[in-house]
């Protein structure tokens, strides 16, 4: 594996090249923030504020969250890493992005910390790439020979727990929730705007963290992110109470790969799941 030294050097020279010869307006990578263990994402406009860009174990936020931030059309570098690389497919799959405004500045890497405990992020919470599915430009040497593994593994004990069981489950984890919408804001695949928790006319749901309104909130929220989600961790890791999101999501994307034989943001031309029927579709899920 390349250096992470290295990884951040590549990172610099390619950021100031893109920005000096104006092939992109704007590179977004990752920034110091109050600490090295702390980056931050950001966002480098001049030549001069790509040598600000920085890259280690902690820049776990997926960057593909803030693509749809800006106006189409407008030309973007984006650091991804292989979780960072699949929300990019989806949201070109969803057609929120154009792959041709954009340059993929990949990172193959695997060791990634969470900012919040230092401990290292395993597959409980992401999936198990470590290589980016696209890229134009790697600032590392691909990664072989890592044991990866099934992403869903978390999941045994989760399934194993009967309907009441999961119900009760869930119902403690959301007495926990503030609704500081910390995970919507992390999460690259939630770009609605109005986010239906905001819609006033017709309001969907009560805003205050009652446990009806919570209930209302995550249920929605998972069923919107059904075959959408690309596995990142960064809900669950953005979450101040630590309710374990990532369940859910990983639980719905097993079951859509079994019913549709399709992951989330790994290929540009697959249609997304959920907005394409296919005669030889299941209909389990309709029983
Ligand atoms: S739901 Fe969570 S894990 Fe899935 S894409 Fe969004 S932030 Fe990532
Ligand atoms: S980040 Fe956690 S506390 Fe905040 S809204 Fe999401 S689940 Fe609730």
């Amino acid at each position: 594996m390349t250096a992470i030294k290295q990884i951040e050097e590549n990172l610099i020279r390619e950021a100031k090249r893109l920005l000096e010869s104006k092939e992109v307006s704007v590179v977004l990578a990752y920034g110091r923030g109050y600490g090295d263990d702390h980056p931050i994402p950001y966002a480098a406009k001049t030549v001069e504020e790509a040598e600000n860009l920085v890259f280690n174990e902690y820049c776990t936020f997926n960057l593909a969250r803030y693509l749809t931030k800006y106006p189409p059309k407008t030309r973007i570098a984006v650091a991804v890493k292989a979780a960072d690389s699949r929300a990019v497919v989806q949201l070109i799959q969803e057609e929120k992005v154009c792959r041709e405004d954009l340059v993929l500045l990949g990172i193959p890497f695997a060791g990634l910390k969470d900012p919040k405990t230092g401990r290292a992020i395993d597959r409980t919470t992401m999936g198990s790439l470590v290589n980016p599915v696209l890229y134009d430009i790697l600032l590392g040497e691909e990664i072989r020979g890592v044991e990866t593994g099934s992403p869903y593994e978390v999941l045994a004990q989760y399934e194993a727990m009967d309907q009441e069981a999961r119900l009760a489950f869930w119902k403690k984890e959301f007495d926990k929730c503030i609704r500081c919408f910390a995970c919507r804001k992390a999460c690259p695949m939630c770009y609605c705007d109005p986010c239906f928790m905001d819609a006033s006319k017709p309001r969907w749901a009560d805003k205050s963290p009652t446990a009806d309104g919570n209930l209302m909130y995550h249920l929605t929220r998972f069923y919107h992110l059904a075959g959408r989600c690309i596995d990142c961790g960064e809900c669950s890791r953005a979450c101040p109470v630590d309710i374990p999101l990532y369940l859910f999501h990983k639980k719905l994307a097993k079951e859509c790969e079994e019913l549709f034989q399709q992951a989330a943001g790994m290929k540009t031309d697959d249609k997304p799941v959920m907005v394409n029927y296919g005669n030889q579709d299941s209909d389990e899920m309709l029983k």
